[in-house]
């Protein structure tokens, strides 16, 4: 990357302090994130491995502002986001954070392009603006012979490219995948892992659940979770970027 910027004069874009997140289900409490901290800066692609039960939804959630710590800070680009009302939550979610799901997420009566323009009519985009962006988009993703095809008529890979299309039309802060590789044949998994190479090089934030390793491994930086608990990785470097070691922390 280009950028020269100390990384002790950067903003993050993410940081969490002290997150812990406890369900409490009446009979028992669960603690299912037990102290977080890790900072995340601009144009980081991040992978955060962990077994079934550790906590990875759980801390994609509170990522994503789809639920906030029990304790602890978590500030997305400088805000708090604890102290942000349902309305602003609502609005983060939609326009700074683009999901992608191991599920797809996709209305099956929609065309391509209806599921992309879908974020942008939810922000109030106007139509002919939608309907730029939303094609920009799927061009981006190399479904621009595809904008009228329902979701029942494209394969699992370009299905997946189709939400990723829909999280990038909105130009969030924050690509944020949940094992979106999870349903892919290997064929499909690859093509879709270049995608997420190619918006990395773009300069793009990406924050990537999985629980296995050789996705994990296109990633600059690799985090565990075990536990409800956060550790550095100890997978080789990833090629693309030796020079990002180091000064991304954990705590
Ligand atoms: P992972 O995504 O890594 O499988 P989760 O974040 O879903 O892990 O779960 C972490 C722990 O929290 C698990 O022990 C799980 O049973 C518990 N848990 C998750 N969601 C809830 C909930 N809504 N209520 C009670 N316990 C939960």
């Amino acid at each position: 990357m280009s950028d020269v910027t100390p990384a002790a004069e950067r903003r993050p874009l993410l940081r969490m302090s002290g997150v812990r997140k406890t369900y409490d289900t009446g009979a028992v409490k669960v603690e299912a994130l037990r102290g977080i901290d890790l900072a995340v800066y601009p144009g980081d692609y991040v992978a955060i491995m962990g077994p079934s039960g550790s906590g990875k939804s759980t801390l994609m959630h509170i990522i994503g502002c789809l639920d906030v710590p029990s304790e602890g800070s978590y500030l997305l680009d400088g805000a708090e986001v604890a102290q942000l009302d349902e309305t602003e939550l609502a609005q983060i979610r939609n326009r700074r954070v683009g999901f992608v799901f191991q599920q797809f997420n996709l209305l099956a009566s929609m065309t391509a392009l209806r599921n992309v323009e879908l974020p942008l009519v939810y922000a109030g985009v106007g139509k002919a603006e939608r309907r730029r962006r939303a094609t920009e988009a799927l061009q981006r993703v190399g479904l621009g012979n595809r904008l009228d095809h329902r979701p029942g008529e494209l394969s699992g890979g370009q299905q997946q490219r189709v939400s990723v299309a829909r999280a990038l039309v909105t130009e969030p802060t924050l690509i944020l995948a949940d094992e979106p590789t999870g349903n892919l044949d290997s064929v499909s998994t690859r093509d879709v892992l270049t995608l997420l190479d190619e918006l990395h090089d773009a300069g793009r934030t990406i924050v990537l659940i999985t629980h296995e390793a050789d996705v994990a491994a296109h990633a600059a930086i690799r985090w565990r979770i075990d536990d409800g608990l956060l550790s550095e990785t100890d997978l080789p470097p990833a090629a693309s970027g030796p020079e990002e070691g180091g000064r991304h922390g954990l705590g």
